[in-house]
């Protein structure tokens, strides 16, 4: 039996659809989140449903019962995380699961970006708790970019903070396939997998592959830190979320986003799907 936490999430909603293209039977993958009125249609499926709340060990213990192998999504509240992953870490012991996946973030070991503060402490729990656990310590998201085109056509402006630092994206479908490749292949406990795309681009490369995918000129602004922090919150995104962006986009310029490992094509068997594939689907739906 293999669990999915997060399955109400993006992320996770695809590992789930992963696992069942694998040929895995949905008798045999237990769905978790909080939200099951966001479960979309893996109820359709025929996966087990339950809720669990991170924060509320007993959920957790309920979903996690009869678990061989789970998929430990992050949450999403940055400064809870820690509380709620230690919850999660400690019902799969109880459970006496043989493989913990845990989404980190890349280059853990040495990031210094607050961001990364949440996943490294989770990884030392995890380390000291004597469950058999292996790290999926996923890049950024294509969709990080792809999912704001619009209002980035709209002023033919990209804005960031990130100089020419490169990073390199894969869309969350191959991070989802990742992740469903080792809850259901062997060997890979005890492994730490940096994942990310096969490319790696600069936020000013970014905003020529959409200028040219879209025939809209894009160019990229580069803000000091301060500045990117209010041109976000005075697009709405909430002060401490800005603070968290505008800190990675230091994480970016320094190349703590950015891997040449090779891990994550290994892992699906097949190149990620590159930028300029992402951008022109992306770019057909926002027209
Ligand atoms: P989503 O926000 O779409 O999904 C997050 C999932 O986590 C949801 O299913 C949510 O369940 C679940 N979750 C959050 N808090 C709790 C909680 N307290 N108890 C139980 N479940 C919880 O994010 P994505 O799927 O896109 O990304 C997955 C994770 O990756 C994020 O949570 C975040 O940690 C990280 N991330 C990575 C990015 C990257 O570029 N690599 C970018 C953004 C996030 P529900 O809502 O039902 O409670």
């Amino acid at each position: 039996t293999l669990v999915v936490t997060g399955a109400t999430g993006n992320l996770g909603r695809l590992v789930v659809e992963n696992l069942l293209d694998r040929g895995v039977p949905a008798a045999d993958i237990i769905a978790t989140g909080r939200s099951l009125d966001r479960r979309g249609a893996l109820g359709d499926r025929g996966v087990q449903l339950r809720a669990a709340d991170y924060a509320d060990p007993a959920t957790l213990r309920s979903a996690f019962a009869g678990a061989h192998r789970v998929l430990l999504v992050s949450g999403s509240e940055p400064g809870a995380r820690v509380e709620q992953h230690r919850n999660a870490v400690e019902a799969a012991r109880e459970a006496g699961v043989e493989l913990l996946a845990y989404t980190s973030i890349v280059n853990a070991d040495t990031s210094t970006m607050r961001l990364a503060e949440d996943h490294q402490a989770t990884e030392a729990l995890l380390r000291a708790s004597g469950v058999p656990f292996v790290l999926l310590r996923n890049g950024w998201y294509t969709e990080n970019y792809t999912d704001h085109l619009a209002a980035v056509l709209e002023h033919g402006a990209l804005f960031g903070s990130a100089g020419e630092g490169r990073v390199n994206t894969a869309p969350r479908a191959d991070y989802a396939a990742a992740a469903a490749a080792v809850l259901t292949t062997d060997g890979h406990a005890g492994k730490a997998y940096e994942l990310g795309g096969d490319e790696a681009f600069t936020l000013a490369e970014l905003a020529a592959e959409i200028s040219a995918g879209s025939g809209t000129p894009v160019g990229y602004t580069d803000l000091p830190e301060a500045d990117y922090v209010r041109a976000l919150t005075g697009n709405g995104v909430p002060q401490v979320f800005a603070e968290i962006l505008a800190d990675a986009d230091q994480g970016l310029r320094r190349g703590e986003l950015a891997t040449t490992s090779g891990d994550l094509a290994r892992l699906i068997g097949r190149p990620t799907v590159p930028l300029k594939q992402a951008l022109n689907s992306a770019l057909n739906l926002a027209r």
